[in-house]
């Protein structure tokens, strides 16, 4: 069994330095996996190499059964822009764009006409509590508003996968528990995976499971359930 996205023996090496070390993990549709560790630990480089920005020296990256690891770059960049939605810790908007637009952008990247890329991203903005402020530009929204923003941007090409690295680092608890919380429920809504990264045990609580990463290598595994 695969699941959506796997990484079997990953390895990546930096110089002297190991970052993977042979990672096996995978996430299913629907399903969100976090990836805690210690600073250092491997957790960025095993959130790039799934997501096909890093290339692993050894192991596979395989999305629905098929390995992606070996793609040649454009495939790739094609792969990412169409099959992965991605959620940094800074929403990384386009100040210059209201709301609607940021979100409409990955669309209009693909050749979607503007009004209807439009259109197609103003859906978003009710499910994620953001009615209203579809012609807000970045600079007149809350931290919270804006991460969610970008929460729509990486949902509307409707993907296989979301990767999120450190999505609530920039907010108070109170914002990045409603943030992480809207993540979860409207990824696995649409059914998308989740793979988080995250340093934030209560943040880490709300998905299905965790992995705890040390030295490149995975040391433990936990499964919640959050009522
Ligand atoms: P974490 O996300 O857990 O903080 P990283 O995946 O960023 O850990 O890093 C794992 C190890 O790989 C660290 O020792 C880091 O210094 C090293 N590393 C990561 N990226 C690079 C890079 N581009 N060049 C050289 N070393 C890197």
């Amino acid at each position: 069994m695969t699941g959506a996205l796997a990484g079997v023996g990953l390895v990546k090496k930096y110089g002297a330095t190991t970052a993977l070390a042979g990672v096996d993990v995978a996430v299913g549709e629907s399903e969100s996996l976090a990836i805690m560790g210690p600073s250092g630990s491997g957790k960025s480089t095993l959130l790039h190499t799934l997501a096909g920005i890093v290339r692993p020296d050894g192991g596979e990256v395989l999305l629905r059964g098929e390995r992606i690891d070996r793609l040649g770059e454009n495939r790739l960049s094609e792969l990412r822009r169409t099959r992965f939605g991605f959620v940094f810790q800074f929403g990384q908007l386009l100040p210059e764009l209201p709301a609607e637009e940021n979100v409409a952008l990955p669309l209009m990247l693909e050749g979607v006409p503007r009004r209807r890329a439009v259109q197609r991203a103003r859906r978003w903005f009710a499910p994620l509590g953001l009615d209203g402020l579809e012609r807000r530009r970045p600079g007149g929204l809350s931290g919270g508003q804006a991460q969610r923003v970008a929460i729509a941007r990486a949902l509307v090409i409707e993907p296989d996968v979301v990767f999120a690295d450190e999505p609530t680092g920039a907010l108070d608890q109170v914002t990045g528990t409603e943030v992480v919380r809207l993540l979860t429920s409207v990824t696995r809504e649409q059914g998308a995976a989740l793979v988080m990264v995250t340093h934030d045990a209560d943040v880490a609580a709300r998905c299905d499971r965790i992995v705890q990463v040390r030295d490149g290598r995975i040391s433990a595994h936990s499964q919640y359930t959050v009522a």
